[in-house]
């Protein structure tokens, strides 16, 4: 288990580019058990849809909480055990609560936190599936949703009143990579007694642990860097044990869960996560900085880089800054940016992050072609604009394409 750490301690290992020695061990070891069923090192998939009772006296056992075990699919299997134990280690909560998308997780806490009447407010960078959900539907239920300027607190805590209930940030943000002060924000929530989420996908437990700082609330979408292989859906919520029990009983009712099979390969991918996340760092810091020096280049958004507004909060709270990257072709329009996506040989054309494939992206054609164009100035998307995920690939082939690409 990984000690609690303070923020300079992870300056210190952010100055040095080391993590803790023992996260590597807790991706391959923690939240499974030693001995297994059959002697079998990798956890069985247990595809059991129910769960047996030798007799009724066995049942009432379970029915009067005097022994924990499983009942019934929608309520939890081993498979779930395990690697919500070994999130809830990497992501130094007491708990972790897997779904079957990051938006089904996003959905499992807003729907049982929230009633008619209540009010959320949240910073206006943030995935465009979260804010529909949040605008277009909680509103048809009565909650109010009020958007600050991302990185603003004071209009955070100006947008409070009695009826706030949670206050939602991403961190970094995607695609412009701004960094959350967590400090800052975890303080507005204490200050006015409303609990604090963090959406860390694009950080990741590797990089970044939100509740540290005080946050209540973490969530992942578990498709993106824990699955890493861009081969599941998956979404997680970490936090403390009380603040999960009810949640966790949502989960059970809208049966937002994930599958056995989809669960086992979760915790298949945890095992390389750290080296994973140690190439994914680096390849992104590396990428960053070639495109920085491109006379093709007109910008880069990178917390890694010294050029990000928000660097000096990335560089004291995260350990390494991920592999996202975002930047803009100089003088190009939306379709002399769709080739230099276009001429990209090794990073594939898709959605997502956080995988071993690189992916490469115009936001323009991508999630923000049926927008208004002045809904896309409003969130910050510009035709010359490409987002790449850096994958585990080598970062020399990763620059020497982007090279060529940027020559057409
Ligand atoms: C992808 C993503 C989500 C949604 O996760 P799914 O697993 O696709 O449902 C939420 N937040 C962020 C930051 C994401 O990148």
């Amino acid at each position: 288990m990984l000690k609690p750490q303070t923020s300079d301690q992870a300056t210190n290992q952010h100055a040095t580019s080391k993590h803790a020695t023992d996260f590597s061990t807790d991706c391959v070891h923690s939240g499974e058990p030693r001995q297994k069923d059959a002697g079998s090192i990798t956890t069985p998939i247990y595809t059991a849809a129910t769960f047996t009772f030798e007799s009724t006296a066995d049942l009432l056992r379970f029915v009067n909480g005097e022994e924990q075990r499983e009942e019934y699919g929608r309520y939890g299997n081993p498979n779930e055990k395990s690697v919500e134990a070994k999130i809830a280690a990497l992501e130094k909560s007491e708990e972790a609560i897997v779904y079957g998308s990051g938006m089904a997780a996003i959905v499992g806490l807003l729907m049982t936190k929230l009633s008619a009447g209540d009010e959320i407010v949240f910073f206006d960078q943030c995935y465009h599936r979260s804010r529909e959900f949040c605008a277009k539907h909680l509103s048809r239920f009565g909650v109010v949703t009020r958007q600050v300027t991302t990185g603003d607190y004071d209009a955070m805590e100006a947008a409070i009143n009695k009826n706030t209930r949670l206050l939602v940030s991403e961190s970094p943000t995607n695609p412009h990579l701004s960094v959350i002060d967590l400090e800052k924000f975890a303080a507005v929530g204490k200050a006015n007694e409303v609990e604090t989420l963090i959406d860390a996908t694009l950080a990741t437990p590797y990089n970044m642990n939100p509740t540290e700082y005080g946050i209540d609330y973490v969530l992942h979408s578990a498709t993106k860097y824990l699955g890493g292989h861009n081969d599941l859906i998956a979404g997680v919520l970490c936090g403390r044990s009380e603040q999960l029990e009810p949640i966790r009983k949502m989960r059970g009712i809208l049966g937002n869960i994930s599958t056995p099979h989809n669960l086992y390969l979760l915790e298949r991918g945890l095992k390389t996560f750290a080296l994973r996340l140690q190439r994914q760092n680096e390849n992104g810091l590396r990428v960053a900085q070639f495109l920085e020096s491109h006379p093709r280049v007109e910008r880069v958004y990178y917390p890694g880089l010294e050029s990000h507004p928000t660097h000096s909060i990335a560089a004291a709270q995260m350990r390494g800054f991920g592999s996202l990257i975002t930047f803009t072709v100089k003088d190009a329009d939306w379709k002399q940016t769709s080739a230099v996506v276009d001429a990209a040989r090794i990073p594939r054309i898709a959605p997502s992050l956080g995988g071993v494939e690189s992916l490469i992206e115009q936001p323009l054609v991508m999630s923000y072609y049926h927008c208004t164009p002045e809904e896309r100035q409003r969130f910050g998307i510009e035709d010359n604009m490409i987002r790449m995920s850096c994958g585990i690939e080598d970062g020399d082939d990763l620059i020497a394409d982007l090279d060529q690409a940027l020559s057409v």
